[in-house]
C-alpha cells in the first residue's frame, strides 16, 4: 500500500514553535482511505462560524494549499477518490477537511461520535464544532468488544474498508478518542493522534530530550485533555509499541514536526 504524509495545518505559536495536522492518504484497491483531515475548505472560508476562537488563539495558519483537498489534487487524484476517512477523533483539527469529500463514509468511535453530538461539557463546546460534523448517514461508528491487535485488547476492524484498517480505542485527549492503524503490507503505521504531541515520548528512555518545546507540549496536553489521569498510561503503551516492536511498527501522533518530515522523507 503506497501511504502519502500530509501536513494539513500549520499552527505557529512562540511557546509551541511549529506544529503540523499530519494526515495520512493510502492508497487502496477500494479508493484513497485518509485518516485525518486536517482543517478544510468550509473552514477557511467561515473561520469564526466553523471554528471557533481556539485556533487562532493557538497560532493556526490557515493556506489553502495545506488542506487535504488541495494536497491530493497536487498528487493528482479527485475528491471523488476518497472513499473513506478514519478519524483519531471529532476535533475541529481533525475532522475539518472532511466535508471536501461528499463520497466519502467517515469511521470513528460510538463514544467519539456521540461526545461530538452531545457536546456535554464547556470544553466539548469549545472542541466539537457543530458545523463541521458529519451528518449521519457518512458515519459509521464502532464499539463493543473487538479483537487484540498491537497490544490492544479491542481493536476494531475497519472491514467496510477492506484489510488492514483498525480502530485502537485510546481515550483520554477525547472521551471516544482512538489510534489507527495501517497495516501497509511493509510494517504498521500507527497514527496516535493527539494521545501525544512530542517525539520525545515515544522514543526510548534517555535517547530523546523533549527539551522546551516538548516540556511545553505536555502542560498543552494536560490542559486540552478530557481526561488527563489517563495520559501517562496512554503514553508507556505507545513507547512500549514503538520501542519493543519498531521493526515493523511506526508510531506518530498528529501535531508532531519532527516525525512528519521523518516519515516523508522515508517515502
Ligand atoms: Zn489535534
Amino acid at each position: 500500500m503506497k501511504v502519502h504524509h500530509l501536513n494539513c495545518g500549520t499552527f505557529d505559536s512562540p511557546l509551541a514553535g511549529t506544529i503540523v495536522c499530519h494526515a495520512l492518504a493510502c492508497e487502496t484497491d477500494n479508493g484513497i482511505v485518509l485518516v485525518d483531515t486536517g482543517f478544510g475548505l468550509a473552514d477557511l472560508a467561515d473561520r469564526s462560524r466553523r471554528l471557533g476562537p481556539l485556533p487562532r488563539l493557538m497560532g493556526a495558519k490557515f493556506f489553502e494549499s495545506e488542506t487535504a483537498v488541495r494536497r491530493l489534487e497536487g498528487l493528482g487524484f479527485a475528491t471523488s477518490d476518497v472513499t473513506h476517512i478514519v478519524a483519531t477523533h471529532l476535533d475541529f483539527d481533525h475532522i475539518g477537511g472532511a466535508g471536501d469529500f461528499p463520497n466519502a463514509t467517515i469511521h470513528t468511535t460510538a463514544v467519539e461520535d456521540a461526545a461530538a453530538r452531545a457536546r456535554a461539557s464547556a470544553s466539548d463546546k469549545v472542541r466539537y464544532r457543530p458545523a463541521q460534523q458529519p451528518p449521519d448517514s457518512e458515519m459509521r461508528t464502532y464499539s463493543g468488544p473487538g479483537e487484540p491487535l498491537l497490544g490492544f485488547p479491542d481493536a476494531h476492524r475497519l472491514d467496510t474498508i477492506g484489510d488492514g484498517f483498525f480502530l485502537l480505542p485510546l481515550p483520554g485527549h477525547t472521551k471516544g478518542h482512538a489510534a489507527v492503524a495501517v497495516d501497509t503490507g511493509n510494517g504498521w503505521l500507527v497514527h496516535a493522534g493527539d494521545a501525544f504531541y512530542h517525539h520525545s515520548v515515544v522514543a526510548p528512555p534517555g535517547v530523546d530530550s523533549p527539551g522546551f518545546q516538548g516540556r511545553f507540549m505536555r502542560v498543552v496536553e494536560k490542559v486540552l485533555a478530557d481526561d488527563r489521569s489517563r495520559i501517562s498510561e496512554n503514553h508507556r503503551r505507545l513507547r512500549e509499541l514503538n520501542t519493543q516492536q519498531s521493526s515493523h511498527v511506526t508510531v506518530f501522533c498528529a501535531h508532531d514536526r519532527k516525525q512528519l518530515e521523518e516519515l516523508q522523507q522515508r517515502g
